[in-house]
């Protein structure tokens, strides 16, 4: 049997055990509906207004500025979606984003183009990812409904000039989305520093549950529900609040507000050996991304003439789970829009490697991945052509 060896922490991390702990009497001792008046849903309800003063001390808001949702994925829904049918009745009706968000934000605003009457200004990127927020002003005009880029790309790493950019935005008047799912769990995530009007949150990111998430909304922002019914969530969306999810997902966010700088120390040079050692030993490769400006935990590449899902096919067969940046289907393979978006040419987009970190990376398990990478890239690239 080989030992497995988990590289892949953006895609989703475990349950942090003591996460687990607090969320477990939610699902069976403590199990009444949070919105009903007796003995049973009163505990249940201070879970949830306990778990949202967390949420909101760890961003530095009020709690009634935090929202739970089901996803990362819903909260990135509900920032354009909301925002964006109230603005557009304003007769703002252009939403401000990039080909390198996460597809919650861009097949969003694709909908919403594609069905809705938006129009969309698609930003671009410069070499290392980076969005400007000079940039960003010059898309700017009285049309525009919201603007929305994310604060740490997950399939490059690299991490964005947010407080720059909602400055520019605020200036315009113009409310300044952030999805942050990818960034919470080694970013700061205050609200008043870095100025944003709507920020997204996943708990699976950062070794809480899947399945839930928050949206921090700036008071004063406008926003239509988009789940309605139930007057949960201050009538900003409807459904029974998820309790032990809810209380998972605030342990979770504190714990990683709480030991973020011991999480930095324990990823980032054994990251860095990664970064280093790829671009010595293995010849016609690029690291994706800002070589800097990046995600302590995250380590992404392009290999010329490899196929990157059968790099990602080998490693597996070698106990090595890792991710690739395209979305390659068997006979058609298309680079991933992020890195078309960074001007990569097929040859190299299509061999993209991502490994992410965690806190059960070992330095010995890095060493063993350096140790086989180079000769699976060179096997891919025999194997391709
Ligand atoms: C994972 C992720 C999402 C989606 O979050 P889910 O909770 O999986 O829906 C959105 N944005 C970014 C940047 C992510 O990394």
């Amino acid at each position: 049997m080989i030992d497995r060896v988990y590289l892949d922490y953006a895609a989703t991390t475990p349950v942090d055990p003591r996460v687990l702990e607090v969320m477990l009497p939610y699902f069976n001792e403590i199990y009444g509906n949070p919105s009903s008046v007796h003995q049973f849903g009163q505990p249940a309800e201070s879970a949830v207004e306990d778990a949202r003063e967390v949420v909101a001390g760890v961003l530095n808001c009020e709690p009634a500025e935090v929202f739970f949702t089901s996803c990362g994925s819903e909260s990135d829904n509900l920032a354009l979606r909301g925002v964006g049918f109230v603005r557009q009745k304003q007769g703002k009706k252009i939403l401000v984003t990039s080909k390198l968000e996460h597809h919650a934000v861009s097949k969003t605003a694709e909908q919403l183009r594609d069905h809705f009457g938006f129009t969309i200004f698609w930003l671009d990127a410069d070499q290392g990812g980076i969005i400007l927020p000079e940039q960003v002003d010059r898309a700017l005009s009285d049309q525009v409904a919201l603007v929305s880029l994310m604060y740490a790309n997950n399939e490059i790493g690299t991490i964005n000039p947010v407080a720059g950019i909602a400055e520019v935005c605020h200036q315009r008047g113009i409310p300044f989305h952030t999805d942050a799912v990818q960034a919470a769990g080694y970013l700061p995530v205050e609200v008043g520093s870095l100025g944003v009007d709507l920020l997204s949150l996943g708990g699976h990111k950062l070794y809480g549950p899947k399945g839930v998430g928050a949206l921090y909304v700036r008071k004063g922002t406008p926003l239509l529900p988009h789940l309605t019914g139930g007057s949960q969530e201050r009538g900003l969306r409807a459904g029974t609040h998820n309790v032990p999810l809810i209380v998972g997902f605030a342990e979770a966010l504190k714990l990683a507000a709480a030991e973020r700088d011991q999480r930095i120390l324990h990823v980032r040079p054994m990251r860095d050996r990664i970064l280093g050692s790829v671009l010595e030993e293995i010849p016609d490769t690029k690291i994706t991304g800002h070589p800097e400006n990046r995600l302590p935990n995250h380590a992404s590449f392009v290999f010329k003439g490899v196929d990157g899902n059968l790099l990602l096919m080998l490693l597996d067969a070698d106990g090595f789970a890792c991710s690739s940046g395209s979305a390659c289907k068997t006979g058609s393979p298309e680079p991933s829009e992020v890195l078309s978006g960074l001007d990569l040419s097929p040859e190299w987009a299509l061999g993209s490697l991502r490994v992410t970190l965690g806190s059960a990376t070992t330095s010995d398990q890095v060493t063993r991945f350096l140790s086989v990478l180079p000769g699976l890239v060179q096997r891919a690239r025999s194997l391709g052509n």
